[in-house]
């Protein structure tokens, strides 16, 4: 099962790739508790409503489809401490959709699992840390923004192209 705390169906923030509309699935719980965090609102995973990950994955693609929108944003929250096989699901259900997945995680991009990896096209990874804060994306320096290259396995470091932004 997976937790979410709010479904967004046209955010137009947070995939700052392709600056259009997104489906953004906001999952509740994450144990980093970052100092300062933007949405400690979203820690306690007993807070979110429970649904099952096909009915997700079938409600997004539905309305994806109705709606024009081309990518689903995947933050929290922390959606890599959310039932690893039902994310798991709800990925390839969207990249077989034609979906692009943005994911927001506070894991390091090397803690992150390949089998996740495969479906995703950007991460934005790392903690937030509070005394690394900086303007604009992302928040802190430390973290960064990786773009998967179009048919290979591999990731590229694009930080810098939206520290710019
Ligand atoms: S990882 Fe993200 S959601 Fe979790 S505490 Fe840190 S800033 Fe907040």
């Amino acid at each position: 099962m997976l937790t979410i705390a709010k479904l967004d169906r046209y955010d137009l923030v947070n995939n700052p790739q392709d600056k259009t509309a997104s489906f953004t699935i906001w999952f509740s719980g994450c144990n980093f508790k970052c100092k300062n965090c933007y949405n400690d609102i979203l820690w306690d995973k007993n807070k979110g409503h429970i649904y099952d990950g096909k009915f997700i994955a079938d409600v997004v693609c539905n309305m994806c489809n109705q709606l024009g929108v081309q990518s689903v944003v995947l933050l929290g929250g922390e959606p890599l401490q959310q039932d690893r096989q039902e994310l798991l699901l709800i990925c390839k259900r969207f990249y077989e959709a034609h979906l692009k997945i943005w994911l927001y995680t506070g894991y390091e991009f090397n803690e992150i699992p390949d089998e996740i990896l495969q479906y995703v096209s950007m991460v934005k990874c790392g903690r937030y840390i509070d005394e690394l804060k900086q303007d604009g994306f992302p928040a802190s320096s430390n973290q960064k923004i990786y773009k998967h290259i179009k048919y290979s396995d591999k990731f590229k470091d694009v930080t810098k192209h939206y520290t710019k932004i």
